[in-house]
């Protein structure tokens, strides 16, 4: 199985209600894409999110999930409750709830657990930041972030990657198409080890994607869409990058 082609947009802690009118104009323009295509907004918009896409084939997802079921954990929210609202995603582990959360692999691999249990799909984020990178150390930790934050029974069906280079986030730098490359292949051949069906495994990249260089990264061999922040906010620019897709 190829994997399959996906642009995702993380919203983070931005956008409300009237920020809906995005989504129109996304879906009067893309609403029938020919890859896959996924909104993260915050969870308080999930619910109205996907009741405004209706029937038109866009995705919407969650940007974090507690690991356990339900219970006292004030604050959080858990995979079933995400689903119930009309996520069929999740993104976990992305860096940025790595340093503010200290979340650890061990913690990214059990909330993956538990997208998985209740149905969701979960986008996975490892990455370097810009000392390990400078250090030589890349390829050592999106090894052990690989290797840490996936599960037992995560599949090319219920989980993609995100590589995310820490220091191209929001920055508006990014790694050449040689360095993306190298650590894109480098997944595909380490996920081979521990994942049966790695081959067909989404490979996104991540890091300060926008429409003027979305052709360029995804032309690169093993990358299969991309995880936007700044550009998934405005219909033009996202719509840009799905079309470049
Ligand atoms: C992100 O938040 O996952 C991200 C890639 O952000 P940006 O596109 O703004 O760099």
């Amino acid at each position: 199985m190829a994997p399959r082609k996906l642009a995702a947009g993380n919203w983070k802690m931005n956008g409300d209600l009237a920020a809906l009118a995005e989504i129109d104009i996304l879906c009067d323009a893309h609403g029938a894409p020919s890859c896959d295509v996924l909104i993260c907004p915050p969870a308080t918009l999930i619910h109205a999110m996907k009741a405004r896409i209706g029937e038109n084939r866009i995705a919407v997802g969650g940007q974090d999930c507690h690991a356990r079921p339900s219970g006292a954990h004030t604050g959080d929210i858990s995979a079933a409750q995400l689903k119930d609202a009309g996520a069929t995603y999740v993104i976990l582990g992305h860096s940025e709830r790595r340093a503010d959360h200290g979340e650890s692999d061990s913690d990214v691999a059990q909330k993956v657990s538990a997208a998985i249990a209740a149905g969701l799909i979960a986008v996975v984020c490892v990455g370097e930041t810009e000392a390990e990178r400078d250090s030589g150390q890349t390829l050592d930790v999106i090894g052990r972030q690989l290797a840490g934050s996936l599960p037992e029974g995560a599949n090319a069906s219920n989980c993609v990657i995100a590589y995310e280079p820490v220091w191209a986030i929001g920055t508006g730098r990014t790694p050449t198409t040689d360095q993306i490359a190298e650590v894109h292949a480098f997944m595909r051949e380490k996920l081979a080890a521990s994942v049966s069906d790695a081959s067909g495994m989404s490979l996104l990249y991540g890091g300060s994607v926008k429409p003027s260089n979305a052709a360029e990264m995804f032309a690169i061999a093993n990358v299969d869409g991309a995880l936007v922040g700044g550009a998934s906010l405005k219909a033009a620019d996202f719509g840009a990058i799905i079309a470049a897709l």
